[in-house]
């Protein structure tokens, strides 16, 4: 390890997650077992970015863990994983273990627990992926992961056409990996990914989304987006997946990118449900993509009050990123909101009661009708959102008199 490696180790390792991942470690090793921190926080480590996701991989069987530790958490002792509570943190700590034949393309018919770190290595899907460190940051890298690193490529362990028809959500998962780290898919495993592409409608809908949003929120969806092309996996997943649509998109918000994702297929809401997405998530779509059309209609004052302003920046964006022109920047629709009469419908001076009282009608739909009417009044400058005033307003044009 050298000097600078050593400086960055002590600011990085004072993170809780990773005190508390050192101290398990170091408890286990005591017991007379091995243990390691394993997959993407390695991973992260070595790129030198932040990843309070630390996992650990060990020797000792899930019961053996249960014993060394006073406080665990059962969360999948079929698969390995117990969580450990002792030190502080709630630390994740799986056996070590190997995966035999896969059937389905997405799950191992049986996980077997192994003694052996390199036999747990081998069965993750990209050497970047695929590495370990000890507690005192030495790292043990069997398939040249921090190589694969420096050249920026994304590599499979193993045979990759056979990777990948183990479990084909890891062809979806390379192109992820490209999106958030600018990261090239090295050719043998860029070519099983063409050749397994169709693999990929066996994989669970939900696990797709998941991956999915990573790529709409990573720091280059467009590049992520192209390779979905060129692996043809877009050919097999609901909706269209055209990079030159997002060429100038940029978020890290899931939920922007899902509304964009939507707006790019014609403003096609099925998608969420197709990718079972969850109802807030489709709240959220619907409500930027009405904001974006009422921008391209020329905003109205309702419509302005009605959205707020995180709504209103993300409409702007959406026409500024489609080659739309937009009337009227964001600064300046945010100032205008902010002069307008109403804040929320709720401010109005009157309720549905004082019309009741003022109208000899009896209760329905037009109540709301005429609140409505009124908000809009008020927002256009008609009538000013006072109790009196709304209510000659309301005679004179509802003729209740
Ligand atoms: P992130 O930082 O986004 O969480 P990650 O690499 O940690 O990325 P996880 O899904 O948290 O991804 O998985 C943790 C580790 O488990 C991976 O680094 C990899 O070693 C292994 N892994 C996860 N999914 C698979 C898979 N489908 N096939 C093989 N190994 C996998
Ligand atoms: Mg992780």
């Amino acid at each position: 390890m050298n000097g600078y490696m050593k400086v960055w180790l002590k600011r990085r390792m004072i993170p809780q997650q990773w005190q508390a991942a050192k101290e398990v470690i170091k408890k286990i090793e005591h017991a007379g077992y091995e243990a390691f921190i394993v997959g993407g926080a390695v991973r992260d480590y070595y790129l030198q970015k932040e990843n309070n996701d630390v996992d650990i991989a060990t020797s000792a069987l899930p019961e053996e863990i249960q014993t060394i530790f006073s406080q665990t958490i059962d969360v999948g002792i079929a698969h390995g994983t117990v969580i450990v509570l002792d030190c502080g943190e709630p630390i994740e700590v799986t056996t070590y273990r190997t995966e035999s034949t896969y059937s389905d393309h997405r799950r191992p018919d049986t996980v077997e627990f192994v003694r052996n770190l390199q036999e747990d290595l081998k069965r993750r899907d990209f050497t970047m992926n695929a590495m370990a460190l000890s507690q005192t940051a030495e790292f043990i890298d069997y398939y040249d992961g921090r190589q694969h690193i420096d050249s920026k490529m994304i590599c499979a362990v193993g045979e990759p056409g056979q990777r990948f028809e183990e479990d084909a959500l890891r062809m979806l998962r390379a192109v992820r990996f490209a999106a958030q780290l600018h990261f090239s898919i090295e050719d043998n495993t860029f070519e099983a990914i063409r050749q397994n592409a169709a693999s990929i409608e066996y994989v669970a809908i939900e696990r797709i989304q998941v991956e999915l949003s990573k790529i709409f929120s990573s720091a280059h969806s467009a590049f992520g987006i192209e390779y979905m092309e060129k692996t043809t996996l877009s050919h097999y997943l609901y909706g269209e997946f055209n990079s030159s649509d997002w060429t100038r998109f940029a978020s890290d918000d899931r939920q922007v990118g899902w509304a964009y994702f939507c707006l790019v297929n014609g403003s096609d809401l099925n998608l969420l449900t197709k990718y079972r997405c969850s109802n807030k998530d489709r709240l959220f779509v619907k409500t930027v993509l009405d904001a974006y059309e009422s921008l391209l209609d020329g905003i109205s004052h309702v419509d302005l009050m009605r959205f707020d302003s995180m709504v209103l920046k993300t409409a702007c964006q959406f026409v500024i990123w489609q080659n739309h022109t937009l009337d009227v920047v964001y600064e300046e629709l945010v100032a205008r909101k902010s002069t307008l009469p109403l804040q929320h419908a709720h401010e109005l001076a009157i309720t549905g009661k004082d019309l009741l009282v003022w109208s000899s009608k009896k209760r329905g739909s037009w109540i709301k009708q005429a609140l409505d009417a009124a908000v809009e009044a008020v927002l256009n400058g008609e009538v000013q959102n006072d109790k009196q005033q709304l209510k000659e307003w309301f005679y004179a044009f509802h003729d209740e008199g």
